[in-house]
């Protein structure tokens, strides 16, 4: 039967970055080049987030969230520590300072803020040796006077 050898034929499809010939349920296509399978696994991944497929070397590996995530995603997904400069995943993010709307690591976050020990506010803890907000420590003045 001629004409299913030619259709095989045609079906062997060549890896764009190997050259070798790949049988099509073995070949996967990315933006119009054929890879074989081999091949696919070495040079591409998945994002983590959205699932388009990248090159290795245009995905960043999240240590935070053990994820390979295209830039885009990474960004979406990631923040810094405005102190130390640590990378953070939103969900896993320290602390986002409700005075400052700055991310902090756990740690970061500790070393700079604290709480008021009246009402739970968040307060800066430079200069607060009182651990006390302003505006209970106004009424305390009141209170005492
Ligand atoms: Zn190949
Ligand atoms: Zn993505
Ligand atoms: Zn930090
Ligand atoms: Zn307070």
């Amino acid at each position: 039967m001629p004409n299913n050898i030619d259709d095989l034929i045609e079906r062997q499809l060549i890896c764009a970055n190997c050259e070798e010939r790949v049988r099509e349920d073995y070949a996967s296509t990315v933006r119009g080049e054929i890879f074989c399978n081999t091949c696919y696994n070495e040079l591409f991944s998945a994002c983590g987030r959205c699932g388009d497929t990248k090159y290795q070397e245009d995905l960043v590996y999240s240590d935070v969230l053990e994820d390979d995530f295209c830039s885009s995603c990474f960004d979406d997904l990631h923040t810094k520590c405005t102190e130390c400069g640590e990378v953070l995943a939103y969900d896993h993010v320290g602390t986002v300072s409700s005075e400052t709307d700055e991310d902090y690591c756990e740690e970061c976050y500790n070393l700079t803020f604290t709480k008021c020990k009246e009402c739970g506010c968040e307060i800066e803890r430079e200069g607060n040796e009182d651990h006390c907000c302003e505006e209970c420590l106004g009424k305390r003045e009141v209170v005492e006077v």
